[in-house]
């Protein structure tokens, strides 16, 4: 059991690997299958033995090997948190005490929410590096969580898909258009209209609602934390997206528990 969640764990970090290279080639709008990672900086091939999740990056002291450009803290940082949040979906669907069960049914199932975490921390790493959430993996993955909902895939059925794909999106909508009134500046972006769109779209009206209110509640925390520890102004954006995502990761793993 042990071995197998060492092997699990290690699979996913290598998927976590997959997954900063997507953010990082949609952001920076480079050829989606190019076959080899570069450096960011001076374009130089990765060997493979630097290129090993969150071991190469210690080993390199988040530099590059040939140019000592800095490698962004975001890859181990996105690696590690995919390997935990997988392993916790993993053991969510197919472990039962000490014995890990394979039923067809949870195997889909497994196979959705793994989509739909996965596009929750892509848009956790692109917010994070650029502020944009790229459509592909918010509004456009909306009609999959219709999908898997329709065939009872997942914990919502159609309607409550449909109702919170649509209550994400306009709740959001709603807040921008008021803030925007009240101050005549953008508070929200578009992209944090669609990626709540896409929570709805898997977890249902509830789970948007309280992957909002957990998203409010820590981002104005770690905003306020933030203002007093670096004397800003109130002026600068706090990258929305990655609150909404722990939100409904939160919401995912303890809503058995909520009602
Ligand atoms: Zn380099």
């Amino acid at each position: 059991m042990f071995a197998l969640f060492i092997f699990i764990f290690i699979l996913f970090l290598c998927w976590g690997s997959f997954l900063n290279v997507l953010a990082y080639r949609i952001v920076h709008d480079k050829p989606f299958l190019q076959k080899r990672s570069t450096c960011n900086h001076c374009n130089s091939l990765i060997a493979w033995y630097d290129n090993l999740p969150v071991i190469s990056w210690l080993i390199l002291r988040a530099k590059c090997r040939v140019c000592k450009g800095k490698i962004s803290i975001l890859y181990p940082a996105i690696e590690l948190l995919s390997a935990v949040l997988f392993s916790f979906l993993f053991y969510y669907f197919f472990c039962d005490q000490n014995n890990i069960i394979f039923y067809s049914s949870n195997i889909i199932s497994f196979f959705a929410y793994f989509i739909f975490f996965s596009a929750l921390i892509l848009a956790t790493r692109t917010d994070l590096e650029a502020t944009v959430i790229p459509q592909i993996f918010s509004i456009w993955l909306v009609p999959v969580g219709f999908i898997f909902s329709y065939f009872g895939y997942l914990d919502v059925n159609l309607l409550q898909s449909f109702l919170g794909a649509a209550f994400g999106y306009l709740i959001l909508f709603v807040v921008a258009k008021v803030f925007k009134y009240f101050t005549n500046k953008d508070g929200l972006g578009e992209g944090d209209m669609e990626l709540l769109a896409l929570i709805g779209s898997f977890t249902g009206y509830m789970g948007a609602w309280f992957a909002l209110a957990i998203a409010s509640f820590t981002g104005s925390l770690l905003g306020i934390a933030y203002i007093l520890m670096a004397k800003k102004t109130r002026e600068f954006k706090i990258p929305f997206g990655p609150f909404l995502s722990f939100g409904a990761i939160i919401y995912f793993f303890i809503k058995e528990y909520l009602f």
